[in-house]
């Protein structure tokens, strides 16, 4: 009697290579499905792996195909839509089908946990509800906020993992809390999760007639179809997402929203939640462990028909999906820039076609990528001209800074306007790209600038914690007054946000001034507490950084303050028009969005260059308009495809010669359309005590490109070269560094 052949298991293990593993299942047991996790041997150790595929025969000889240990899931974890995603992905990124996985998967699922794992929690006793908080602050002040941090978790209390994020070194002050009693430790299910806690829903505006002719249009697909919502800062995009949600909702389909930040995850889920009534399953790396699994196996199930998230969100199973909003579609943060290069807003679209579900892209500023598929009819361009609710666009007018010098970066037109719009009891925005007190210091006497010793960057100052840092390897050293050359005085030279902030603090006395940029925001719920001083008007004048200009809705705010808008007019990189008026169309964006009528002003030493023109006149739209027409006569992006080849090393031409490899390897093809710019130097040539280079592929059109890639990559991972290299793929870059 023959044996019935056993199906091979194509596991997707996360190590960096780009295929999958042949297994057979364990002895004596049945073929798990694909989407299962699987224990299995790897070398010398145990991993735990994803089933992505099954096949008749392996590309082994039938005795080297090892045993699973063991089969983690009963029934699959992720359905076949979902799969597909991650074989897509890995495929279209060109990266390491396991690689994606462990980007899919929630991290306790990653690490072989149950769906319903226990995980480690801190719960307060009884005890500790009686206690003097207020006493212990002042004995013991670490022991008051940890008890006060879980009580303030209710009586489930809190998981140890989330803990580690708010208070580091909890466990050494937990001892002492433990052995009084007021703390105590358990091993439980993380409560799951319910959205029927949110308060009931409250209506919202009557739609206008661009609004309500936007959600006809959006309403046009029930299957597939990629809509492009256009619309000024202020239009109402929002609400017209949230008509678009409520019909799917009530046909108890689900909703995956992406958003590009958790700095702006509490605005619009307090808004979806109060508005739908229902509460989102929220999935971003400010949670738990526990709690994010909660969210994904609430997805999954279905008891979750709002699901919001951030770029890995994409990834979420989700049982009866409906449709897929993703928020600000230009967002930078949409694109990872590490490990998986991938670009969520682009697999939202994939995954919509795939679910056959139809996706919105909201955005004021589109990507010309977006653009141009919109005209040449792929996509379909929904727009909101208008701002809603009578509000008026907000006027932007220029400060010429060679006639009206800057004083730590205010000028006086600046210094008038502020104190006109704050004695009228308006708000202030003030808005500078980059943190820090000063971006160089500079010897007095010999000119010496402090640099990092391990990248080609200069160290920024931050004067508050009197150190010299370095913003691209997190390098640091404390700051002295003395040159380290020749022990002259150094003084610090150019503008951050830190100096911008003390400068107004000296030029308007009794203002409140409010900072918010990745310094001042690092305590957790310093953000929260900062955007609801900003929202509420408690802040007079806001300082701050990207993270201020995006999304937000300060209802008082009436002037916009662009302190250098300069480094963006000379970018190297072809897209630095683009971006440019992005940032200045979304900061704009925020002023004058109640009834307060909004003012811009941007300090520039280029008046006459003509973006200015095409920006104040014509608007984004014009100023986009004219970048696709230089990208069609000098075919970049969206008129031609890229791939960026990068890698690392100790030594320079260890760094080249990999794309030297790369680079014979491509020109062996006998392919037209591909050309291929390099190895050269990248922009900033060392960078944490590596150097730096980059291949850039381009190609007239996806397909080329991509076989290229396919058969470059072995190549790659073989090569003895690469050894001593870091070395990536990075497909429809958004940075050329
Ligand atoms: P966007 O998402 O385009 O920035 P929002 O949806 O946040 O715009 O709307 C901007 C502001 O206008 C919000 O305060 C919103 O409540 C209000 N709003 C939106 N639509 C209307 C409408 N049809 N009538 C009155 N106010 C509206
Ligand atoms: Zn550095």
């Amino acid at each position: 009697m023959t044996r019935e052949k056993q199906p091979i298991l194509k596991v997707a293990v996360a190590v960096p290579l780009s295929r999958a593993f042949d297994y057979l299942p364990p002895e004596g047991s049945q073929a798990p499905q694909p989407g299962c996790r699987v224990r299995v041997p790897f070398g010398s150790r145990q991993a735990v792996g994803l089933i992505v595929d099954r096949a008749t025969e392996s590309d082994l000889a039938a005795d080297r195909v090892r045993r699973c240990s063991a089969v983690l899931d009963e029934r699959p974890l992720l359905g076949p839509d979902e799969l597909e995603l991650i074989r897509f992905t890995s495929d279209y990124y060109h990266h390491p089908v396991g690689e994606v996985v462990s980007t899919a998967l929630p991290a306790l699922l990653r690490k072989g946990k149950g769906l319903h794992p226990l995980v480690e929690m801190l719960v307060a006793t009884d005890a500790a509800a009686a206690t003097d908080i207020e006493g212990l602050a002042r004995r013991a002040p670490k022991q008051a906020e940890l008890l006060e941090t879980v009580c303030d978790a209710g009586g489930n209390g809190i998981e140890a993992n989330e803990l580690t994020e708010l208070l580091p070194n909890w466990r050494r002050t937990a001892k002492s809390l433990l052995e009084k009693g007021l703390l105590e430790r358990a091993d439980a299910r993380a409560p799951d999760f319910d959205e029927t806690i949110a308060p009931a829903a409250t209506p919202g505006p009557e739609l206008n007639d661009d609004q309500e002719a936007a959600l006809a249009t959006l309403r046009q697909h029930d299957g597939f179809g990629v809509c492009l919502l256009d619309g000024v800062t202020g239009s109402g995009k929002t609400e017209v997402y949230l008509r678009r949600m409520q019909d799917v909702i009530a046909s108890d389909r689900q909703v995956l929203v992406l958003v590009p930040e958790i700095g702006l995850t509490p605005q619009i889920v307090a808004r979806l939640r109060k508005r739908l009534g229902i509460e989102p399953a929220l999935l971003h790396s400010g949670l738990g462990d526990a709690q994010r699994l909660a969210a994904w196996r609430a997805a999954r199930a279905g008891a979750a028909r709002l699901v919001v998230g951030t770029r890995s969100a994409i990834f979420t199973p989700l049982a009866n999906p409906g449709l897929i909003i993703v928020d600000e579609e230009h967002d930078h943060s949409f694109k990872q820039q590490e490990g998986l290069r991938y670009s969520a807003r682009d697999l939202a679209i994939v995954r919509a076609k795939l679910l056959d579900v139809p996706v919105v892209l909201g955005t004021a500023t589109p990507t010309l990528e977006m653009l141009h598929h919109c005209a040449s009819g792929n996509y379909v361009h929904a727009r909101l001209p208008r701002r809603a609710g009578g509000a008026q666009p907000p006027s932007l007018r220029l400060v010429d800074t060679l006639r009206a010098p800057a004083t730590d970066g205010i000028s006086e037109p600046l210094a008038a306007a502020i104190k006109r719009h704050l004695g009228e009891g308006g708000q202030v925005l003030l808005f500078l790209n980059r943190r820090g007190f000063a971006p160089t210091l500079i010897c007095a006497t010999c000119g010496h600038v402090a640099e990092c010793a391990r990248c080609d960057s200069r160290l920024t100052v931050h004067a508050g914690q009197r150190r010299l840092l370095c913003h691209h390897c997190g390098y640091g050293r404390d700051l002295t007054d003395r040159c380290s050359e020749c022990g002259e005085t150094v003084k610090p030279l150019g503008e951050g946000t830190e100096r911008l902030e003390e400068a107004l603090r000296q030029r308007f006395p009794g203002r409140r001034v409010t900072r918010i940029d990745s310094d001042s925001t690092r305590e957790q719920g310093a953000m929260l507490d900062a955007l609801q001083q900003a929202k509420e008007g408690e802040a007079e004048i806001l300082v701050g950084t990207q993270m201020l200009s995006k999304g937000h809705h300060f209802p008082h705010l009436s002037l916009v303050g662009v302190i250098n808008a300069d480094q963006g007019l000379f970018g190297t990189d072809f897209r630095s028009g683009e971006r440019l008026a992005q940032s200045i169309v979304q900061v704009a964006g925020r002023a004058g969005r109640g009834s307060r009528a909004g003012e811009v002003l941007i300090q520039t030493a280029y008046p006459d260059n003509p973006f200015w023109a095409t920006l104040i006149q014509g608007g984004y739209e014009r100023v986009a308009a004219e970048a696709m027409a230089e990208r069609e006569a000098t075919r970049w992006p969206p008129y031609t495809r890229l791939a960026l080849l990068r890698s690392a090393a100790h030594r320079r031409e260890d760094a080249h010669a990999l794309l030297e490899v790369a680079r014979r390897a491509l020109a062996d093809r006998s392919d037209p359309t591909l050309r291929v710019l390099g190895p050269v130097d990248a922009p900033m040539a060392r960078r944490a005590g590596r150097y730096r280079a980059q291949l850039l592929l381009q190609a007239g059109d996806r397909r080329a490109l991509h076989a290229a890639l396919r058969d470059l990559r072995p190549t790659l991972e073989q090569d003895r070269a690469a050894r001593k290299v870091r070395w990536s793929i990075d497909v429809d870059p958004i940075e050329l560094f």
